[in-house]
């Protein structure tokens, strides 16, 4: 009789073997470095395979059951992946980071040890100015003459909460007081291990453009250095589907085919009757959702004009 369970090896993947424990630089003094990895785009598709049979394994590609699973938000496949970083991180960062809860994490202990001695420092041409429309965001730079002060400011700061803090320790301040003025800008850091279906999670909400700056500097290198060489198959269909592609509502798509008919008495119409145009003297309103479907008319090279 043959045996029904097949040989299987444990799964390793050469690219990421080479960059384990190599930090990729983040920010002035940040990091991010692979620590340890479980499972590959093989593991997704094995996993899938459990789930509807072997029926399927002669008909369907490996790329073509991955990009369909992701496609369709078959999500389970994505959790037999997992991946643990050690991370450096401004705190500030930090906290918007933490917030991913399907994760698990150590982080360095400022009670036990004492405080990362480096904070995120700013560039005299990299102060953002506040956004306009965005509440939460930032467009735009300071002028550098402007930013030079700041940053000046910045390094005397910094070096004064740095004394502040030593004194409290030469005077046997416990460091779990003692370090309660450093800067958010001080660098902490932490182990942290997620599974590829949650990492995706955060990587579409922290590459996203309206993400911060900074966030968004270590999602890059996480997934461009290392989903990229992990799970290629999946990364390229997760660019593909979810980071690259835009989905829209009925009523937009309402809207989309009545353009595409030229119909503008009924696109005027429908924007009336949703409250992107004010039915009485048919201004504009400030409306988000309206200026999201803008932007992704843009992406097709349609330009509106609700007048
Ligand atoms: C641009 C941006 C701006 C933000 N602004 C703010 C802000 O102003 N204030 C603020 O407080 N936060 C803010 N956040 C944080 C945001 O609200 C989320 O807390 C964060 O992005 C984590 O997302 P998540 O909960 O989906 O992820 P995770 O915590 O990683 O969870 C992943 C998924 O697991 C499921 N899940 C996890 N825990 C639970 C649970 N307890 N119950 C049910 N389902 C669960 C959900 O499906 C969730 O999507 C912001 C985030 C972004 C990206």
């Amino acid at each position: 009789m043959k045996n029904k369970f097949d040989k299987i090896k444990r799964t390793s993947n050469k690219e990421l073997d080479k960059i384990i424990g190599k930090p990729f630089k983040v920010l002035n003094d940040g990091f991010v470095r692979l620590i340890d990895y479980l499972g590959s785009d093989s593991a997704i598709v094995q996993a899938a395979r459990v789930s509807y049979g072997s029926g399927t394994k002669k008909t369907t590609e490996d790329k073509g059951l991955i990009r369909y699973l992701l496609r369709h938000q078959h999500t389970s496949p994505f959790e037999m992946c997992e991946i643990k970083l050690h991370v450096r991180v401004p705190m500030d960062t930090w906290r918007q980071w933490i917030r991913h809860r399907m994760a698990n994490v150590n982080e360095y202990s400022t009670r036990y040890s004492i405080a990362i001695d480096s904070a995120l420092e700013t560039n005299e041409d990299k102060w953002r100015l506040q956004a306009k429309i965005n509440k939460q965001g930032s467009e735009g730079f300071l002028d550098r003459s402007e930013g030079k002060i700041l940053t000046k400011e910045e390094i005397e700061l910094h070096k004064h909460l740095k004394v502040v803090y030593n004194k409290r320790l030469e005077l046997g301040v416990a460091r779990e007081q003692a370090r309660k003025d450093l800067p958010l800008s001080t660098y902490t850091e932490a182990y942290w291990k997620i599974d590829l279906h949650n990492l995706l999670h955060f990587l579409d909400l922290r590459l996203e453009k309206n993400a911060q700056y900074e966030i968004r500097k270590y999602a890059e290198i996480i997934g461009n250095e290392i989903v990229a060489r992990w799970c290629p198959i999946t990364w390229e269909a997760f660019c593909e589907y979810q980071l690259g592609g835009v989905t829209f509502s009925i009523t937009e798509m309402k809207i989309l085919k009545e353009i595409y008919l030229n119909n503008k008495k009924k696109v005027i119409q429908i924007a009336k009757e949703i409250g992107w145009i004010n039915p009485e003297d048919a201004k504009v309103s400030r409306n988000i959702e309206r200026l999201e479907f803008e932007e992704k008319l843009k992406m097709l090279g349609v330009e509106i004009k609700w007048k």
